[in-house]
């Protein structure tokens, strides 16, 4: 671990604020392999050691995740960065290769580490835009809950409700858990590379099981009922 001195992110702040935090910019950049974090602490200095607990589990998880939703001929950013952000509102965001974090957040769920996994899914999604937003929040959940969280299906809730699927985050993330366990096994990197080769359409469903999204999707809600 080395530090830089250098803050290369934009950040809105006020000229009183700017003037203190000049001496204290900094970013802590971690490496593993061929993967770096540039951490951003600099306005929740308080934060730091979470900071790095983060930035430690990102080094971990990013080729695990550059694994799991592999495509061929594609390379997933090997840098990003991680800010931890003073705000009194607000979760978590992913834009390109820089996930910013916010301070009430981890204060109030210091123990949330699998919104990191989720933020960092999205940097290896890197999907273009335009793409379809439950899917890649779907497998963003897919890969915090299922994989790095080991939920069991049942704990995932399933609203009954048409086109649920479309409520994105673990519901799409269940939905997907159930279709890779039975009738759709492997359709996560299907579908993550279709995104990735901008070709996604929901006839990705029907080609791999023969039904469509909501057909599948129905028949999710009625096992669900059936098993209450
Ligand atoms: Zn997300």
């Amino acid at each position: 671990m080395h530090l830089l001195n250098r803050m290369t992110l934009c950040v809105m702040i006020t000229a009183t604020t700017a003037l203190q935090s000049v001496e204290a910019d900094e970013l802590i950049s971690l490496k593993y392999g061929e993967v770096v974090v540039n951490l951003d602490v600099n306005q929740v200095p308080e934060l730091k050691d979470w900071g790095i607990k983060a930035a430690n589990l990102a080094l971990e998880w990013h080729p695990r995740i550059c694994n799991l939703i592999s495509t061929k001929g594609v390379a997933p950013a090997n840098e990003l960065s991680i800010r931890l952000i003073e705000s009194e509102e607000g979760i978590a965001s992913t834009q390109g290769t820089v996930i910013t974090i916010s301070s009430r957040w981890i204060k109030n769920h210091p123990d949330d580490l699998g919104l990191v996994i989720h933020e960092l899914a999205h940097v290896i999604q890197g999907y273009p835009e335009g793409n379809p937003w439950w899917v890649t929040e779907g497998i963003a959940d897919y890969v915090r809950n299922v994989v790095f969280e080991g939920k069991s299906q049942q704990l995932f809730a399933v609203p009954l409700d048409e086109k649920g699927y479309l409520q994105g985050y673990n519901t799409a993330a269940g939905f997907l858990f159930w279709l890779e366990s039975d009738l759709a096994p492997g359709i996560v990197r299907r579908l993550n590379t279709s995104i990735r080769n901008r070709k996604y359409s929901d006839v990705v469903f029907k080609e791999l099981t023969g039904q469509s999204l909501d057909e599948l999707w129905d028949t999710y809600c009625q096992e669900n009922i059936t098993k209450r």
